[in-house]
């Protein structure tokens, strides 16, 4: 996979130098022979597109040579464009990233952890109806995107994380989650609130939004894909939960449990679980639920999780808990089960 550059010139002088790296995705989708939507080339996304020129910004774009279906996405993906973002990080006021919406929230994720000490914007968009449609949501997600992605106060950039912007809300990047496919408000960050709202003017919630780092930008892109997720259902059975648990090789496990971090307690669930831990794998416990906070130990179906050693994964998205672990384990290895329950990007709340 590969990136290529594309041309896009702006009129008159640049009030700030933004680069877009344009993965794929419905935003410039077409339809082919048998009326399916498959991705397009970023050059054609351009005719639709002429007041771009006009918004007093400068442009690097880059594109994938192959745009993608954002369900295609892998690790190697969040490389290249981390790498790229890093490699451009000083000649660039802030970066725009068209994906697609399916993975959007895990590539965000991923590039938040990634991408450490960040003070510059990083924007997320795409589209619910290609950019040819004429009711496209598109136009509205990119031309915002950009204007986010280049504003300023006293010189310092106002969003300098990763962040998503769609249906007129720009949320936490690592707090996001894909809720809807067919409306246009795709996104939500059920526990945190909007970082701001685009109406007449852009409304910045400012005490939500990360303060910049003073840090230089720190680069980790090594990720350990050997994961998995085990998503509990009434009536889940012992065979299918320990052919999870027993994977060979598996490092972590993501426990998908009920409500504020409930499992069943049938002790071949308990007993798997503390198996896999002494077997050295680690057992994070994420939420089925899309608000509120994992709470070991507030009901007696969490408290034996306690004692087998399952983490608790907080208040992280499922999205956000993947990516971190597989950061985590790949760049840090058994240092993984200490860091996993620290804030490392605002992707979950520290509890006192
Ligand atoms: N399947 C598309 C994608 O994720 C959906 C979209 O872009 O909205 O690439």
């Amino acid at each position: 996979m590969n990136l290529k550059r594309v041309v896009l010139e702006s009129h008159g002088p640049a009030r700030a130098r933004l680069l877009i790296i344009y993965t794929g995705g419905t935003f410039g989708m077409t339809t082919d022979k048998d009326g399916v939507l498959v991705p397009f080339d970023f050059a054609s996304i351009l005719e639709h597109l002429p007041t771009v020129k006009n918004l007093g910004l400068a442009f690097t774009v880059f594109s994938f040579e192959t745009p993608i279906d954002s369900s295609n996405v892998e690790p190697e993906h969040w490389q290249l464009m981390a790498r790229l973002i890093a490699e451009q990080y000083d000649a660039h006021d802030g970066f725009v990233i068209l994906h697609g919406t399916d993975t959007m929230a895990y590539t965000a994720s991923a590039l938040s952890f990634m991408l450490e000490n960040l003070s510059k914007p990083v924007v997320l968009t795409g589209a619910q109806l290609p950019i040819s449609e004429p009711r496209s949501d598109a136009r509205e997600n990119l031309i915002t995107s950009l204007e986010i992605a280049s504003a300023k106060q006293n010189g310092q950039a106002v969003v300098p994380e990763v962040c998503i912007y769609f249906d007129y809300e720009l949320l936490r990047g690592n707090r996001s989650k894909k809720v809807e496919s067919m409306q246009f408000d795709a996104f939500d960050s059920g526990n945190y609130p909007p970082l701001a709202k685009a109406g007449v003017k852009i409304n910045y919630n400012h005490a939500a939004i990360r303060k910049p780092s003073n840090q230089p930008l720190v680069l980790r892109t090594r990720f350990e894909p050997r994961i998995a997720i085990l998503k509990l259902f009434p009536g889940i059975s012992e065979q299918v939960f320990q052919s999870v648990l027993r994977i060979e090789g598996l490092k972590a496990v993501i426990l998908e449990t009920y409500g504020s971090g409930n499992a069943p307690t049938a002790l071949w669930v308990i007993k798997g679980l503390e198996q896999a831990i002494r077997n050295g794998k680690l057992v994070l416990n994420i939420s089925q639920c899309p608000g509120g906070t994992v709470l070991q130990g507030r009901y007696a179906t969490s408290r034996d999780l306690v004692k087998a050693g399952v983490i608790s994964g907080v208040d992280m998205t499922t999205e956000a808990a993947v990516t971190k672990l597989m950061l985590l384990l790949g760049e840090f290895g058994d240092l993984a089960g200490q860091l996993i329950q620290k804030n490392l990007a605002g992707e979950l709340t520290e509890f006192e």
